[in-house]
């Protein structure tokens, strides 16, 4: 390797997914790598720069030294034409099927400015989102090393690879409640039928699934929003039997830990600066945080429930209603509506929410979670146990994982993988309120869960700090990836 090459920092492009919950923990990850002297740069469309900017602002004025150039670049292509409205760039925009074909199709589309930024731009490695299959392919057309990123568990990834292997759900009988057992995992992994994706009914989305492992597989490894300590048998079982590269950098969140707006176009809540005001009020472990992510969709029925849930529970709650789109008259029950009139007990914030600084404060000490793999490594980090309420996508595996393995959680009985809001069973509100007192309240089970979830939480803080196994899985990948460069260049 000739000198220049060895002090020339690390060039990586992070591709990320168009949607706020692939967004973000890439910028953070890119904010991580940043901090270790990689020059880093996110590719995206005008909407989706705007999540992440301050989250990237921020990391460049904290690695800004005796260099004045950026460590982070945004590289803003235009989103492709395909007949969306202005500004409908990104998953929870889509309102239609029809649109959701139009957007996929833009997302094959962004080849092009992915394959220009590589045939200009001397770049080490790509990590790009484990959805944007072809990628792989285009960056080994340039020569370039493609880390795939998916966003989720090691243990949703397993489960994930282990239903396209295997197709466990075709085997087992019609009844949606028959359990479906996962084989070849490090554990007893059984799920109910109705909690799966149906690979007849959806057989496009099953295609894309296969198609994304395949290409994973095929790439030179993947990244993972994890760490060792909190899933080590399925770390274990990745690379050892499936004989597939994977480096743990997570949790990324502490990356934009304190930045209010991260994930936002500035478009905090109003009710933002409030809720962390009256947080303030209460006593430390008293407030149940409820929020359903970005994309979750929730009926009236199961809105007016989960009201009665959290009054019934007798706990402080602050609600994100930000992904409801129904009139609050349609489903807010009027003693509900009082009960945030006297301000007390609780708070709804309706729109964007400072998730990671509601999270890490002292009066939170429980969530109500759909369990995107972010808000639930988030909760992770913040040493906070859960209350599990998946619907969908990697939801279902992650609520295992949290329930079962690690066991810093209980869950609702959520029973139904489903996108569309009909074929969902109403849980009822008793079942909510049981749910937050298990975590959140006395007794045995509640202090052990309580215990495992603060311990988790220093694990968490300790891996990222210099000298934990993300910090040193970074340092690896890195020293790898120079090393790959040396025999790149003879
Ligand atoms: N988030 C936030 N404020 C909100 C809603 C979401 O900061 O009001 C963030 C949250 O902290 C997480 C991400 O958005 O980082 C959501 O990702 P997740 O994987 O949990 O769920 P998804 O939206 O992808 O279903």
């Amino acid at each position: 390797m000739a000198i220049e090459d060895e002090e020339r920092p690390l060039r990586i492009l992070f591709f990320p997914f168009l949607a706020p919950g692939h967004l973000i923990p890439a910028a953070d990850m890119a904010a991580l790598f940043a901090a270790r002297g990689v020059r880093c740069t996110i590719l995206t469309t005008p909407g989706n720069a705007a999540v992440i900017r301050s989250a990237v602002d921020r990391a460049n004025d904290a690695s800004r030294g005796a260099e004045s150039a950026r460590a982070i670049d945004i590289a803003v292509v235009p989103f492709p034409d395909v007949g969306l409205p202005p500004g409908v760039e990104s998953g929870p925009a889509l309102n239609s099927e029809a649109d959701r074909d139009k957007f996929f199709q833009a997302i094959q589309l962004l080849r092009e400015p992915f394959d220009r930024f590589l045939a200009e731009n001397r770049t080490d490695a790509v990590v790009s989102d484990s959805f944007f299959d072809w990628s792989v392919d285009a960056a080994a057309e340039h020569g370039v090393p493609r880390l795939g990123f998916l966003g989720t568990s090691l243990f949703a990834r397993a489960c994930s690879d282990c239903t396209v292997r295997h197709n466990p759900v075709e085997a087992a009988p019609e009844d949606p409640d028959a359990p479906v057992l996962l084989p070849g995992l490090p554990h007893r992994v059984e799920m109910r039928r109705s909690q799966m994706m149906e690979p007849k009914k959806m057989p496009d989305r099953w295609a894309f699934l296969q198609r994304v492992n395949a290409a994973d597989q095929r790439s030179y490894g993947e990244v993972f929003n994890s760490f060792h300590e909190l899933e080590p048998d399925y770390l274990e079982h990745y690379t050892t039997t499936l004989g597939r590269r994977a480096w743990l950098v997570g949790p990324v969140a502490f990356a934009s830990k304190d930045v209010a707006t991260r994930g936002t176009d500035d478009a905090l809540s109003p009710d933002a600066d409030g809720c962390l005001r009256w947080l303030d009020t209460k006593p430390a472990g008293s407030v149940a945080y409820v929020s359903f992510g970005t994309l979750s969709r929730f009926s009236p029925p199961e809105l007016r429930e989960l009201a009665r849930g959290l009054d019934l529970s007798g706990k402080n709650f602050v609600w994100v209603v930000g992904g409801a789109d129904t009139e609050e008259s349609e489903w807010m029950p009027d003693s509900f509506a009082e009960l945030l009139a006297r301000g007390e007990r609780g708070l709804v914030i309706r729109g964007w929410a400072p998730q990671m600084l509601i999270l890490n404060h002292a009066a939170v000490g429980g969530f109500v979670t759909h369990c995107g793999w972010n808000s639930t490594l988030e909760a992770v980090s913040a040493g906070v146990p859960m209350v599990t309420w998946p619907r969908y996508a990697d939801q279902f595996y992650n609520e295992k994982l949290v329930v079962e393995l690690l066991k810093v959680g209980v869950g609702v009985g959520s029973t139904d993988y489903a996108t569309n809001l009909e074929a969902r069973r109403v849980i009822g509100g008793d079942v909510v309120a049981e749910g937050i007192g298990r975590v959140m309240g006395d007794g045995e089970e509640a202090e052990a869960i309580r215990e495992r979830a603060r311990v988790l939480g220093e694990k968490a803080r300790r891996a990222v700090e210099k000298g934990g196994s993300s910090y040193d899985d970074v340092g690896r990948l890195m020293d790898e990836l120079m090393a790959r460069r040396g025999l790149t260049n003879v």
